[in-house]
């Protein structure tokens, strides 16, 4: 049976999860982590991913927490996967328009579809191909949120190389109904699996590795595509300097922005030298596909804001909107006569083009958006200059402080 529960979308429930996790986060994880077990409610993994997503909890508490209990070799493994999320998020900061390319290829190809194509995908998307195992992730994608990393890695190298589906759809479709959908992570993991990322090397899926990896749950008579090529990209765009991220200024009238890249704003509030005059959130689940954002998605999203909103309620000064639209937030700070908007650095995604929008908008009324950088942002995401192995050398210093 699936659990179909949804994750609550609380700190208080990710920290639950974390304290269930951390005695598995050992051998446990390092030997059986590739199981796609979803009947057993994939019991290998942490399922951390909306939380850390949304910074209802943090990379550093959590290689904190795994660090107080374990020593760093026994957890290495898990450390590592942490840490390929701060890499994707990093690569893609230091190359953003590799996110616009991914947007306009997207709305390219939805343009591009014609009769036959669209009514592959969509049977693709509703789990009603020929393969059952991808229609079983599909399906699980859909009714849940959450697929395990390997089931990740197959279904996207199925619908790319042996379904033949534009690879920048497949990716659509799980920004729509992940909880964890983040444009890094999850653009740079499609592209990976394509074979554009590491460029010409691409990931097949192969029928006894699923047979194996899914305990015989799916015992493939299906024929995947083992021969294709990687798909052909263009080189990489130069990096740009890691982001400064712009500190909050003493002595002005401040306000306080949420967004749901990070839930955990405390270290922003601590730079402010006055109480904020109140607070507003913007969200941008909408932004994240041309197409209709899944409900669970949406729901997830906001409660996790809510929380955030309700836990640092004492810090934030009285409550504005919570919404999607710029120019309501805009409305906001000049209502309040703010002279400066504080909001936690956002990385490259919907929500930092929401919020260049915003600046622009507060600029011409002679407000100023402040966004601090994280600490363990600021460290790692220059790093991210190569692939993982070059960035996975300075595991060890990032995490010193932590241990
Ligand atoms: C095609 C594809 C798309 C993906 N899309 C997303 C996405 O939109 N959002 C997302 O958070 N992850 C994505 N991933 C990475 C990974 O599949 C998920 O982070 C992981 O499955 C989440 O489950 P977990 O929390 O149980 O992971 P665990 O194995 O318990 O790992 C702990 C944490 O480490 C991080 N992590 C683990 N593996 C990876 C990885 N390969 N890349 C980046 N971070 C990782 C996650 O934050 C995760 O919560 C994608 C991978 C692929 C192959």
């Amino acid at each position: 049976m699936l659990d179909h529960a949804a994750p609550t979308a609380t700190r208080t429930a990710a920290l639950d999860r974390l304290k269930a996790f951390l005695p598995h986060a050992g051998r446990d994880y390092a030997d059986l982590r590739n199981y796609d077990l979803p009947e057993e409610g994939h019991p290998h993994v942490s399922r951390l991913s909306p939380y850390l997503r949304h910074r209802l909890i943090t990379e550093t508490e959590v290689l904190e927490a795994t660090l107080n209990r374990h020593s760093a070799q026994a957890v290495e493994k898990f450390i590592q996967e942490v840490c390929w999320r701060t890499y994707w998020k990093g690569w893609l900061e230091l190359r953003p328009t590799v996110w616009a390319a991914y947007r306009k290829g997207l709305d390219r190809a939805l343009a591009e579809a014609d009769g036959d194509l669209a009514a592959r995908i969509a049977a693709a998307e509703s789990g009603e191909t020929e393969i059952d195992a991808f229609n079983a992730w599909a399906r699980e994608l859909v009714e849940t949120g959450y697929m395990h990393n390997h089931a990740r890695m197959w279904f996207a190298s199925i619908w790319v190389f042996t379904l033949r589906l534009p690879w920048e759809v497949g990716a659509d479709f799980f920004l729509r109904h992940l909880l964890d959908g983040d444009p890094a992570s999850n653009t740079l993991g499609w592209r990976w699996v394509a074979g554009l990322q590491t460029q010409g090397k691409h990931y097949i899926a192969r029928s006894s590795n699923i047979s194996k990896y899914t305990r015989g749950r799916h015992n493939p008579e299906w024929r995947l595509n083992t021969q294709a090529e990687p798909l052909k990209g263009g080189p990489h765009p130069d990096r740009r300097d890691p982001p400064g991220g712009r500190l909050p200024e003493p002595g002005l009238r401040t306000g306080v922005l949420i967004t749901e890249e990070d839930l955990s704003p405390g270290y922003a509030l601590d730079l402010l030298d006055r109480p904020s005059v109140g607070h507003a959130a913007l969200i941008s689940v909408s932004g994240r596909s041309p197409r209709a954002v899944s409900p669970l998605v949406t729901e997830f999203t906001h409660a996790a804001v809510e929380d955030c909103l309700n836990r640092h309620a004492g810090r934030l000064g009285p409550r504005g909107p919570v919404t999607e639209d710029v120019d309501t937030v805009l409305a906001w700070a000049t209502d309040l006569a703010l002279e400066q908007v504080v909001t936690p650095y956002a990385p490259v995604g919907p929500a930092a083009t929401r919020l260049r929008q915003l600046e622009k908008a507060l600029g011409d009324t002679g407000i100023t958006l402040a966004r601090p950088i994280r600490d363990w942002d600021a460290a790692a995401w220059p790093h991210a200059t190569h692939g993982f192995f070059r960035f996975k050398e300075n595991i060890p210093d990032l995490i010193a402080p932590l241990a």
